[in-house]
């Protein structure tokens, strides 16, 4: 339900935050809407190294933006651009009477630059996403219309002002929409066979009260879920589509209501008993999942392969400083073993430069990580995202560095730390080098395969065998003939084949977790030296200023 009836947006005061009173002229009925997706720079999850192998360009569509598009107008002409792959040219945005552009923090050096061409040509521009959701009052600079909140009940009426000429500057949407009105997003918009993966959401809104998590304040505590049978008409559109491989189910916390999820899985499963199991998922969870047998032996039965895990640290003190309670109920290192063997892999994120961590913390992940094998760990700096409950504390304890443009947990906090920053940053390029030597991270890799088990429901997507051909060419030359880690690759490639070659899944599986080496290694090499970099930085600085203290003094 909307804040109020009449009023159906917030419209945040003008003069409250120095925004123009704007007058818009009418776009007309047939608005031609120019839906931008901004390119990311490289990331840990951006296998940036596994796109240099295989024919996709990308690993994740811009689903917000679909979704979106499946909101506007009939009479309304939509062409999507997702940068990552695509030009935005002049042309393009001459085109447009609208360009929207949807937008994580992560995206915003591009997402600047696509507002800012578009309104040197006297395009009209509209931002919605993540970014938008978080620094509203930066954004209406940069854009005419922003959009905060999520559009499912508002959209329409939205577009109505805008083609009427009585669309506000901002919209701020306060109430979280029934996820049952959420439209079969315009998955046709796609080019899909530059994905390696496919998006829906089934949920939205996490129960937990994690210090440094935006999910809550931006999609409340109450998680909202759609109906499994419209999840799965969205599954059914991408199989229509010809769709055939991984499905990522972008919920931040899956299980967030855990007797939903396990409806809608006892409904997959039937889905992919009548669909030939021919499209695999995998999402993100809380790790009480671990306590939950029912619901994981039935997202196996509906052909979930693998799931992340927000583990953050196997600091109890952390946790328990950033009011993660739900991951101090139980033994990480047992939750972690009891969901792989029920048939879900495992892979994580790591957190440190929380406030009781010391310089000991870096060993102690990686000896967890370790202990634990998940292959893909990715382990970052803790940041105090705008709207977080760690952003108001660090706000309160005059902490904040309030002009950071820290955009990744790879870059100094945006507070001040309790460890000396140079030692944050030099332990966390430490660890990350520890976990992604080619010894270390084939060697998590077998392990985490071995003790993983498969059930026979579970069937990886079955793609064509030129495609598996062409990837595998490209993995040797790449991989087992230029790489400086082709050892530790063949000596995995082989074990692989001779433990698992009968075993559809786990080769399936083997041979991701091969082809992905080429993006962590590398690519947590490259942090590695830019933290390094950004220590020297700061020690010269402080260096610089004890010598001018000391010449000072003199
Ligand atoms: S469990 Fe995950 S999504 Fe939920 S509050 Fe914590 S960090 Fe956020």
């Amino acid at each position: 339900m909307l804040a109020s009836l009449n009023d159906p947006f917030q419209q945040i005061s003008p003069s409250a935050h120095d925004i123009p009173t704007m007058h818009f002229e009418p776009l007309g009925k047939e608005v031609k809407a120019l839906m931008v997706w901004p390119r990311f720079p490289p990331s840990f999850w951006g296998f940036e190294g596994v796109l240099e192998m295989v024919p996709e360009k990308s690993v994740m569509p811009p689903l917000g933006l679909i979704t979106v598009a499946a909101l506007c107008p009939s009479s309304w002409v939509i062409r999507l651009l997702d940068l990552s792959f695509e030009e935005l040219r002049e042309e393009d945005l001459l085109w447009a009477d609208l360009v929207m552009v949807s937008s994580m923090q992560a995206q915003r050096i591009d997402t600047l630059d696509v507002l800012s061409r578009a309104r040197r040509l006297g395009r009209r521009t509209f931002i919605g996403g993540p970014w938008a959701s978080s620094e509203p009052e930066f954004l209406t600079t940069q854009a005419d219309h922003v959009f905060v909140g999520e559009a499912e009940e508002v959209f329409g009426d939205i577009a109505h002002q805008l083609e009427q000429g009585s669309a506000q500057a901002i919209y701020k949407v306060a109430d979280k929409p029934d996820m049952s009105v959420s439209p079969i997003p315009r998955f046709d918009l796609l080019h899909m066979n530059k994905y390696t993966s496919m998006s829906v959401q089934f949920s939205r809104g996490c129960p937990f009260q994690c210090e440094f998590c935006d999910i809550i304040t931006i999609y409340g505590r109450r998680p909202r879920a759609k109906p499994p049978e419209k999840l799965i008409a969205e599954l059914d559109a991408l199989l229509a589509l010809g769709w055939r491989n991984e499905v990522f189910i972008v919920d931040d916390n899956f299980i967030g209501n855990h007797k939903l999820a396990l409806q809608l899985t006892h409904s997959l499963a039937a889905w992919q008993d009548r669909s030939k199991r021919v499209i695999s998922f995998y999402t993100e969870a809380s790790i009480d999942l671990a306590d939950k047998p029912e619901l994981l032996a039935s997202m196996v039965e509906a052909n979930f392969m693998y799931v992340f895990l927000g583990i953050e640290t196997p600091s109890a003190e952390a946790l328990k400083g950033s009011s993660k309670f739900q991951n101090l109920r139980g033994d990480l290192v047992t939750q972690v073993s009891k969901i792989r063997e029920s048939g879900l892999w495992v892979l994580a994120g790591f957190i440190v430069g929380f406030d009781s961590d010391d310089e000991t913390i870096f060993e102690r992940q990686l000896q967890f990580i370790d202990k634990t094998a998940i292959t893909w760990a990715m382990a970052g700096v803790l940041q105090a995202p705008p709207t977080t409950a760690l952003f108001d504390r660090m706000k309160r304890e005059g902490r904040l560095i309030e002009d950071s443009t820290a955009t990744t947990n790879f870059s100094a906090p945006n507070f001040k730390t309790v460890l000396p920053l140079p030692v944050l940053l030099r332990g966390l390029s430490t660890l990350l080098t520890g976990l992604y030597t080619p010894a270390n991270y084939f060697g998590r890799a077998m392990r985490s395969l071995e003790s993983w088990k498969p059930r026979p429901a579970q069937r990886p997507p079955e793609l064509p065998l030129l495609y598996n051909l062409r990837v595998f060419v490209q993995s040797i030359w790449q991989q087992g003939v230029c790489s400086n880690y082709r050892l530790a690759y063949w000596r995995f490639l082989l074990t692989a084949i001779r433990r698992w070659a009968l075993q559809p899944a786990k080769m399936w599986l083997a041979f991701m977790v091969l082809l992905s080496a080429n993006h962590f290694l590398k690519y947590a090499r490259a942090v590695a030296e830019d933290l390094e970099a950004q220590c020297q930085v700061l020690e010269d600085l402080e260096l610089s200023s004890q010598t001018l203290a000391v010449v000072t003094e003199s």
